[in-house]
C-alpha cells in the first residue's frame, strides 16, 4: 500500500482495532461476509498491532489444534491470552 492510500485509510477507518479484534475468530472460521472480511483484511494490512495479533492468534490456534503433538511455547500462549484479556476478548 502506498503512503497516500495509507493516509486516506487513516482518515476513513473502515474498521477500528476493537472491530478487528471482535471479527478475528469469525475471520479465521471463514464466517465473515465478503464485505466485512475485506474490511478486516484491509485493517490488518495497515495496522501493525492487529497484524501481529492475527499472527499470534493463528499460532495459538495451531498449537491448540496440535494438542499434545507440539509443545506450545508458554510465553506465546501467555502473551496471546494476555492480549485477549486486555482487549476484553474471551470474557464470557
Ligand atoms: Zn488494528
Amino acid at each position: 500500500m502506498n503512503l497516500l492510500s495509507r493516509i486516506k485509510s487513516m482518515f476513513r477507518p473502515a474498521l477500528t482495532c476493537a472491530d478487528a479484534n471482535a471479527f478475528i475468530a469469525e475471520y479465521i472460521d471463514d464466517a465473515l461476509d465478503q464485505k466485512t472480511r475485506k474490511s478486516f483484511k484491509k485493517h490488518v494490512e495497515m495496522c501493525p498491532n492487529c497484524s501481529v495479533f492475527l499472527e499470534q492468534y493463528n499460532s495459538t490456534i495451531d498449537l491448540c489444534r496440535n494438542d499434545g503433538k507440539v509443545a506450545a511455547p508458554p510465553e506465546l500462549v501467555e502473551t496471546t491470552l494476555e492480549f485477549l484479556r486486555s482487549r476484553g476478548v474471551g470474557e464470557a
